[in-house]
């Protein structure tokens, strides 16, 4: 097949048929779950979670990148410049997890309302992650939480619904991995390596690097352009 924007249509149009399968998904899920008796804590105006360091592959960041106004390709590009400074130096993972959320402050892709900006794109994690527990505890770093209260927390939640320690749907949570899982395997069956990343990160380089572009030259020449930009952190990027 001859490697062209049709190909990075086909791979934008797959992940949005992705999203909109776990959607519904999550839906069903939830009106099943609150008609149990149980409560889910997630709504609109809510964006702790949006402080959490948020990775995706390629097509969902390039379907982003595609859909971002002025104001908030500055809002990333600001982002994408200090993460990749925070992160020099940095190998382990909770390491930047951590640092990303103490440092970083929202996504940068809320708008000044506090609401996401390119919601109806949003990416597989932001959709499968799906709380049981007040959102206070979606932006809560525990190392400062009082042991006791840590304690009542992790006793509180209810092991059989929740990926514990957290409090996030497990069920909603695996089906956005292997949801991702089946999008890395359609880029690498139509360009043959598969991209996964700092969702912000991906975006910059879509929007001023034109890695989409590269990406159809091949694997090497996008590993070019990623190394060209100083992204070229296994933390930040990863080629495979
Ligand atoms: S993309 Fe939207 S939903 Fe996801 S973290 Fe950013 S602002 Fe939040």
């Amino acid at each position: 097949m001859t490697k062209s924007g049709d190909t990075l249509q086909q791979l934008i149009d797959q992940a949005k048929q992705q999203q909109m399968f776990l959607e519904m998904f999550v839906r069903s899920w939830v009106d099943d779950y609150r008609s149990g008796g149980g409560t889910v804590f997630c709504g609109k105006g809510c964006s702790n979670c949006c402080r959490l360091a948020v990775h995706t592959g390629f097509a969902e960041a390039l379907a982003v990148a595609r859909v971002l106004d002025e104001e908030r390709g500055r809002a990333v590009e600001t982002y994408a410049a200090k993460l990749r400074d925070l992160v020099r130096g940095v190998a382990e993972l909770p390491q930047y997890l951590r640092l990303h959320r103490d440092e970083m402050g929202g996504c940068p892709l809320l708008n000044g309302e506090g609401a996401c900006s390119v919601y109806p794109v949003r990416p597989l994690t932001c959709r499968s992650l799906i709380s049981t527990r007040d959102s206070a505890w979606c932006g809560a770093d525990f190392s400062k939480v009082a042991p006791q209260e840590r304690e009542a927390f992790l006793a509180g939640l209810d092991r059989k619904v929740v990926s514990f320690p957290s409090h996030y749907v497990a069920v909603l949570q695996d089906s956005g991995k292997e949801l991702e899982e089946a999008g890395a395997q359609q880029m690498g069956s139509l360009l043959d390596f598969s991209l996964y990343g700092n969702l912000g990160v991906l975006v910059q380089l879509c929007r001023a690097h034109d890695l989409a572009g590269a990406a159809l030259q091949g694997r090497g020449e996008a590993e070019r352009v990623i190394a060209e930009a100083g992204f070229d952190h296994p933390l930040l990027v990863t080629v495979s």
